[in-house]
């Protein structure tokens, strides 16, 4: 399956919403694979994942390891921004999931961190709350083969609470090392 695509139309809600689709970014080159939740306005708009505020800490996070953003991948659990920001619905992720996994399995990363509630529930399948699970290194079966992923709190969760910002710091440090390794 082509996992960048210009042409989707699953989702009746998000098609309507959308203004364009916005398929990952980067190389994967590290190993390392992130999985966002879905594109908000400036995505949409920029047609990339993770640019904004929160795309800026997570570049950020990435060149304070030596790490350049396009030596990974960053994609999202569904590529067409939902209706006023709301979560994507359970079957908007089941349709967008096998796009990810055609991704996860061409790139083959060493690591998948996932940045969020949403994209840690859709992989791992089932999740509390993200303090019970993130920073943890965690092996789920995820299209071809089991996989490491490591849940992180999403970049923005540090803007309004500075106390997640440690305990992303330390993810970000071990899913890097890990994908060096
Ligand atoms: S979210 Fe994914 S499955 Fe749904 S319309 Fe967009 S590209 Fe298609």
């Amino acid at each position: 399956m082509n996992y960048t695509i210009d042409s989707c139309e699953r989702c009746d809600a998000l098609v309507e919403s959308r203004s364009r689709i916005v398929n990952g970014v980067g190389k994967a080159s590290l190993g390392a694979v992130f999985v966002g939740e879905a594109p908000g306005a400036q995505e949409d708009e920029q047609g990339e994942p993770f640019v904004g505020r929160s795309g800026d800490v997570l570049t950020e996070k990435l060149n304070e390891r030596g790490v350049a953003r396009d030596e990974v991948r960053i994609t999202n659990s569904v590529r067409c921004r939902p209706p006023d920001n709301r979560d994507p619905h359970v079957s908007e992720l089941e349709n967008c999931r096998p796009y990810l996994v055609a991704e996860i399995d061409a790139l083959d990363p060493d690591v998948i961190c996932t940045l969020g509630r949403v994209p840690t529930k859709n992989l791992l399948d089932c999740v509390g709350a993200m303090r019970e699970v993130v920073g943890e290194e965690l092996r789920v079966e995820v299209g071809a083969k089991e996989r490491l992923v490591v849940p992180c709190y999403h970049p923005a969760a540090m803007l309004y609470d500075r106390s997640k910002e440690d305990v992303i710091d330390e993810t970000l440090t071990r899913v890097v090392e890990i994908a060096r390794s």
